[in-house]
């Protein structure tokens, strides 16, 4: 595409400077002017932001293809520069400016967002150079998150930034559509874009991939000159000024279901004064409420300059995001703001969900006792309600407790006493009793305990507990069990949890005494793996049935019972396994990344046999390229394979393996070539070692 000055608006041109008796001389647009960098006074109105300048990429000068121009020059470098530059231009008018990195280093998507929000940025602007097939390609571009409503902040921030760029780079090309949705890069948006928490933008300047633009890039004038550009765009943004809206009521925590909503809305512009200053320069009709993400019917009152809502039906206890939109004359969106409004009606009925209401009065007995509060309304109470808890025979514990869902457990402990034991419980003003029985010691022997990870002391309310092989005692919520009565003597008291070695004792019951026992489990493998999500999948299967080894056992078969004894064993550790195919029905690729992408969390690993007719071992491990941690994981993996004798690992980066390139969840393929697979003693001892120690230096990194 080719950009071209209109032959008819030229002549016109032409014919009115013909007219004031001189002769326009046009220069060609891709012909850059002489830099003059001036501030513009309207650019103070930058002054009061935080603004975060993520310079794309770092930290991959070791991959030899990565982000790189015709001649080898990185984009990470340009993206720098031009970061430096901004940011001066930024800090000249007063601006705070945090930058994600001021150094060739790898800091993920994730960090780079982390880095905004604590240093309380107001916005981010991501600085990247493109890259396309077409070697003659280069126009600027500015990328936003999925649609323009997703975020109208970010909109108001691209369309000036896109516009301060095309000016300052002149480059020959200018797209039909210089906003662009980052949906047309990859399905759910750019990782950056849609995790960060406040607006963002992400440019894509000009194109390193074209030759002469490779070349102006590596100038430092250029950069200059680019970051002016964008410098000017987010001051015509800035000199728009920004609305806002501030919550004024209710204040505090809302009693009253239907509490009237007030918002006072400010338009960033009659703050500086001027001959508008009496009147709220917004548009009227823009200004809109969202109680949980729905718009409501709110009325805007221009003249007090406030949005009012009142529900007509009344809101559920507990918290509700309100978010408030609205537009100034300069069409800029306040920044996008998300206020709490906390529902808590008091509650006026506790109710007591106990095992027993009679107990031994032999001192020890402990029972779990179950609270649950709903207002007037019977309708469950908000979870910051405290429940303050006394009794008049034994002890309560604790003495004060929060709710969760609503309810909460706490433990009674009986006093060496016979009679009813009253035990009172409280909140919001409002108080109800319940009676238990407590019985002379001897009849009855309650069996109760709590069972902990044996290191980090942490509750494990999803164990088991079980009494002489049969009796399986009810878990609470905090790992707590009961037995309402037991008999005098030995038993056998045992205990298992996903990712724990099971573990069982004999405790002996005195004929007059409850026990209080607890019971502490140590997890297996330290717990490294607990909870870590692993995605295995066997390659081939069906009429696929691949290599065939020497003794008939086929590559699909071999993938299989590799992928089998692996999730086993993996999730013995504690781990939470998906396998892919789970059987030995084959499974076509599109299913399969089907059903990886479905997933909510987990990291992908392909296994996959091929013979070799030599007695050495070779693994190759495949990632996408750059994938940062698929690369420690592969790294890990091929480090345990190359320590086996007569063997060796090689690390491939490529888009070949679509379950490594169409998935989005960090994904390896891991192919084992030998003259036969072993299973056990060979091929899952060094995987399972890869694993762990991949995960046992992710957990050091994270210690840094
Ligand atoms: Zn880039």
């Amino acid at each position: 595409m080719k950009f071209k000055f209109s032959a008819a608006v030229l002549c016109m041109t032409l014919l009115l400077a013909g007219c004031a008796g001189s002769k326009l001389k046009l220069l060609d647009w891709t012909e850059l002017p002489k830099a003059q960098y001036t501030i513009p006074p309207f650019a103070k109105n930058l002054a009061p932001f935080k603004i975060a300048l993520d310079p794309g990429h770092g930290g991959m000068s070791h991959l030899p293809g990565y982000k790189r121009g015709p001649t080898g020059k990185e984009e990470s470098v340009m993206n720098l520069n031009v970061a430096f530059f901004l940011k001066e231009f930024l800090e000249q008018v007063g601006a705070k400016v945090t930058m994600t990195r001021v150094d060739d280093r790898f800091i993920s998507l994730r960090e780079r967002n982390e880095i905004a929000s604590r240093a309380g940025c107001d916005f981010m602007i991501s600085l990247h150079h493109n890259a396309a097939d077409n070697s003659k390609t280069n126009y600027a571009s500015v990328y936003y998150h999925l649609h323009p409503d997703y975020s109208p902040a970010s909109m108001d921030l691209a369309r000036q930034v896109y516009f301060g760029l095309v000016e300052a780079l002149r480059l020959p090309q200018v797209a039909n559509d210089g906003l662009l949705t980052d949906k047309l890069i990859y399905p759910d948006g750019f990782g950056l874009l849609r995790t960060s928490k406040i607006p963002a933008v992400l440019l894509e300047s000009s194109f390193y991939s074209n030759p002469a633009e490779e070349k102006r890039l590596t100038k430092l004038s250029y950069n200059r000159r680019e970051a002016y550009g964008i410098f000017l765009g987010l001051a015509r943004w800035a000199a728009g000024g920004l609305p806002s809206a501030k919550l004024v009521q209710p204040v505090g925590i809302a009693r009253d279901k239907k509490p009237e909503i007030v918002y006072e809305i400010a338009d960033g512009i009659t703050e500086r004064g001027g001959r508008g200053a009496r009147q709220l320069l917004t548009f009227a009709e823009s200004a809109a409420l969202k109680i949980d993400g729905k718009i409501v019917a709110a009325q805007m009152d221009m003249r007090n300059r406030k949005l009012r809502f009142r529900p007509d039906s009344a809101l559920t206890n507990g918290p509700h995001l309100l978010q408030v939109e609205v537009q100034n004359l300069f069409k800029n969106h306040n920044l996008p703001r998300v206020d709490t409004l906390v529902i808590a009606a008091p509650a006026t009925n506790i109710a007591f969900e106990t095992p027993t209401q009679r107990l031994p009065g032999d001192g020890v007995a402990m029972m779990p006792i179950r609270l649950k509060l709903f207002d007037a309304d019977q309708q469950p109470v908000w979870d910051g309600t405290t429940v303050h808890l006394q009794t008049n025979r034994g002890t309560m514990a604790p003495a004060a407790v929060q709710l969760k869902n609503s309810s909460a457990v706490v433990y009674y402990q009986v006093a060496a006493e016979i009679g009813p034991a009253e035990i009172i419980a409280t909140a919001d003003n409002h108080s109800d009793t319940l009676t238990i029985e407590l019985a002379a010691p001897g009849a009855q022997r309650v069996l109760s305990g709590v069972v902990v990870d044996d290191s980090s002391k942490a509750k494990l309310s999803t164990a088991t507990v079980m009494v002489d092989d049969s009796l399986n005692a009810l878990l609470d919520a905090n790992g707590g069990f009961f037995i309402e009565n037991i008999s005098p003597g030995p038993h056998k008291i045992s205990a298992a949890a996903k990712g724990y070695a099971s573990e069982s004792r004999i405790i002996t019951i005195e004929a007059n005494r409850s026990a209080v026992v607890p019971v502490r489990l140590r997890a297996n493998l330290a717990g490294i793996l607990h909870n870590e999500p692993i995605i295995l999948d066997a390659a081939l299967g069906g009429n696929e049935s691949g290599d065939i080894f020497n003794n008939a056992i086929t590559a699909a078969n071999a993938n299989f019972a590799l992928a089998m004894r692996l999730a086993d064993t993996l999730r013995w550790t504690g781990a939470n396994v998906v396998l892919v195919r789970e059987n030995e029905n084959g499974m076509p690729v599109p299913a399969r990344i089907e059903k990886i992408n479905q997933l909510a969390e987990g990291w992908y690993l392909k296994i996959n046999y091929r013979r070799s007719d030599s007695d050495s071992l070779l693994v190759q491990s495949t990632i996408y390229p750059a994938n940062r941690a698929g690369e420690q994981i592969a790294a890990a993996i091929n480090a345990a394979f190359a320590r086996l004798p007569n063997a060796r690992a090689i690390l491939k980066q490529n888009t070949a393996v679509p379950e490594v390139n169409l998935t989005n969840k960090t994904a390896l393929e891991v192919i084992i070539k030998c003259r036969m697979p072993m299973l056990i003693a060979r091929d899952l001892s060094a995987l399972l070692e890869g694993i762990v120690n991949f995960k046992r230096a992710a957990g050091n990194e994270r210690e840094e």
